[in-house]
This record gives C-alpha cells, structure tokens and sequence, in this order.
C-alpha cells in the first residue's frame, strides 16, 4: 500500500492582488497549524502576487504556483510568462490545462503537453488539469475525453520521478457551480488514471502520483472525497479565497 500525502491547493485564478494575497498568507501562518505536517498545502495567486506571495509564505510549509507557463523560454509572446521567470520569483509548482485556459483561451492538449514539458525542465511541478464537460459527460464520453488529455498531455514528458507530477481530475460541470461529483463518480476516473498512468510509466510510477479532485471542493464535503482510495487531495477556487474556508478542508483532509 502507497502512502501518497495529499495535497490541498489553491487556485486563486484572477482574484487577490499583492496585498491581499501577503495578508491571506500572514493569518495561514497565525492559525497554528502545522502546515504541511499532515498534507502538501498550496496556493496559485496571480503573477504580480507570485514575488510578494513567495516571500509571505517563507518559513512556511506553504508552496507557492503559478497558473501557467510558456514553453519557450523567451520571445514574442504577448502576455505569457517563461519558467525561468517563475523559476527567479522562487514558485515551485505550476498549473497546467485548466478547463478555463482550455474554454477561453484555446488552450488545447499539445499546448498543455509543451507547458508540461517547460514546466519539468524548469524544475517546476506541474498541476496537471483535466476533466470532462457535462455533455461529454452525459454522452457517456468521459474515459474517453479524459484519457486522450492525459495520453496527449503528458506525450512524450519525462518527470524524473512520480512526485514531481501532480494530476487534478476537474469535471467542468462541477467547477464554480456548486455542484461536486459523488466520491464513487469521482474515484470512478480518479482509479482509471491511476490505470493509464500504469500504463504510461509502470505501476510503481502510477502509484506515487498525486492526483487531485477539483470541483466545489468544500470543508463539508472534502471528508468524503480524500477517503476515497485514488483521491489525493483537492484543487479548491472558490473555497480557498477565504482563510476559514481553506483551513476547513486542510483540517478535514488531514
Ligand atoms: C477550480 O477552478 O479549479 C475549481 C475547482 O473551482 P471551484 O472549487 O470553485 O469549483
């Protein structure tokens, strides 16, 4: 039996300037709890609040992301942002393939296979995201959908090893809306990657991966959902912009 420690992340998306993310971090800290003893804690501001987040979380057990990166490393890429650039504000891990950057900025899976692979040669971890809509999901599509992002995502990337992935099984209909998949739904895919990635790079390999249930992730649900066998943690956005809140579901996943 793998033990995987879990990991409970937060995706800030556009919300929490500098300030407000230094102030986020400041009462985390205050709150006592041994952060990072029991489960992986991290955050994911926007880029102008990486430097000023970074420093916040010093000391801490908190890991700081970005919530994405390019595959060059310089450029023409008008509002994009490298790994050695994440690499000189100090984050460690990244967020890739988020169902958003997929439905509005025409993120796809060969450019989400090039960010991953940017974000391993940077020594970035990637916080690999992937889920099925709700029509692919009501057209009884989603292994199928959710296969070909991770087949096609991870391609022909090489993590060193299976801690320097991290893989959030997001169903779009869940995310923002209130709506969270059944712990059976959720574990369902969650045990299927786990099968995929076997395939990928072996059981071992498979059996260290983290990988992460996104979607309406709050304290009242988040028992349930990290009890099941393939669920390793959460990748919260709404929960996770208020202190209580984020707190809530690292206490009950710990
Ligand atoms: C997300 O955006 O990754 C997410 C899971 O959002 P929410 O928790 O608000 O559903």
């Amino acid at each position: 039996m793998f033990q995987r420690k879990i990991v409970i992340a937060g995706n800030w998306k556009m919300h929490k300037n500098a300030a407000e993310t230094v102030a986020f971090l400041e009462e985390l800290k205050k709150s006592g709890r041994d952060l990072g003893a029991s489960c992986e804690v991290m955050v994911a501001p926007t880029f102008t609040s990486l430097e000023a987040g970074v420093k916040a979380a010093k000391g801490s057990n908190i890991c700081v992301s970005a919530q994405n990166v390019h595959w060059e490393d310089k450029g023409a890429f008008t509002g994009e942002i490298s790994g050695p650039m994440l690499n000189e504000v100090g984050v460690t891990h990244v967020i890739i393939g988020h169902s958003e950057r997929r439905q509005y900025f025409g993120e796809t899976d060969l450019t989400v296979n090039k960010r991953i692979k940017a974000a391993i040669r940077h020594n970035l971890i990637p916080v690999f995201c992937l889920g099925e809509t709700l029509e692919e999901r009501e057209a009884g599509s989603t292994f199928q959908v959710v296969k070909r992002q991770l087949v096609e995502g991870l391609g022909d990337c090489a993590p060193e090893s299976a801690e320097k992935l991290i893989v959030a099984y997001e169903p779009v209909w869940a995310i923002g809306t209130g709506k969270t998949a059944s712990p059976e739904q959720a574990q369902e895919v969650h045990a299927f990657l786990r099968l995929e990635l076997a395939e990928y790079r072996g059981v071992d390999f498979a059996n260290k991966v983290r990988i992460l249930y996104g979607g309406s992730v709050k304290p009242d649900n988040t028992r349930e959902l990290m009890s099941c066998p393939d669920i390793d943690g959460g990748l919260v956005g709404g929960a996770s912009l208020k202190v209580d809140d984020f707190l809530g579901i690292i206490e009950q996943a710990s």
